[in-house]
């Protein structure tokens, strides 16, 4: 998988791009301020973008939402519960002294799946891990899972990425869990001990193996939090 990172200042706040590289299908995720860069990466490998995917809606990880869609034409998807943020980045941008222009409508709400009893094709097949209330997306031979992760805001999202039918262990995890740290929980919305069991309950069950990609700062691994975070002894 072709799999790609940027941040530019001020907030360096990372957006990706993830492609199949037999089929050139990708996905951006989190838009923000680098999205030229972004859409450079697009460009030079020739990704054909299905899907804008958002981990949540704090305005630094939107700023590029407007680029990435006008230019790739891809439709955006959130999680609903944060769509009260999306719909206020002006205001969040005062908040924090910038001017944010207010970036188009969601295209879509992750869509959930409806309660059947049964689990995802994962655990069915004995893979362990967790299953996710939300119908996958696909971009060529790999599959998105969604797994909401509330507590830095309300519609926080895990992005679990990986080949078809097997357990992803690439984590797209917003800014639920950093390298050495965690969400913060004072912005509108947030709550501590909702972050606490969002990492615990659903990104500690992907196993030690899985890698994190924090909305800010150095990748990780779950095995490496679990041992050395301070915010989770
Ligand atoms: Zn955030
Ligand atoms: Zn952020």
């Amino acid at each position: 998988m072709l799999l790609e990172t940027r941040a530019a200042p001020p907030f360096y706040k990372n957006g990706f791009v993830l492609a199949c590289e037999r089929t050139r299908e990708g996905v951006i995720i989190d838009p923000g301020d680098e999205v030229e860069d972004l859409l450079a990466i697009v460009q030079e490998h020739q990704v054909d973008v299905k899907y804008i995917l958002l981990t949540h809606a704090h305005m630094d990880h939107i700023t590029g939402v407007r680029r990435a869609r006008q230019v790739t034409c891809a439709p955006v998807y959130l999680h609903r519960d944060d769509n009260f943020l999306y719909e206020a980045a002006g205001q969040q941008g005062r908040a924090f002294g910038f001017q944010v222009e207010q970036p188009p409508p969601v295209d879509h709400f992750y869509v959930a799946r409806l309660k059947s009893g049964t689990t995802s094709q994962g655990a069915a097949m004995g893979v362990p891990g967790r299953a996710s209330e939300y119908e996958p997306l696909y971009f060529g031979d790999y599959e998105v899972r969604v797994h909401h992760t509330p507590g830095h805001c309300p519609g926080g999202v895990c992005l679990q990425v990986g080949r078809k039918e097997t357990m992803g262990k690439q984590l797209f995890v917003g800014d639920t869990l950093f390298a050495g740290s965690i969400g913060r929980t004072d912005l509108p919305g947030g709550d501590y001990d909702t972050l606490m069991a969002s990492i615990r309950n659903v990104l500690f069950s992907f196993g030690d193996d899985a890698e994190v990609f924090p909305g800010h700062g150095p990748k990780t691994t779950i095995g490496q939090e679990r041992a050395t975070n301070p915010f989770l002894r």
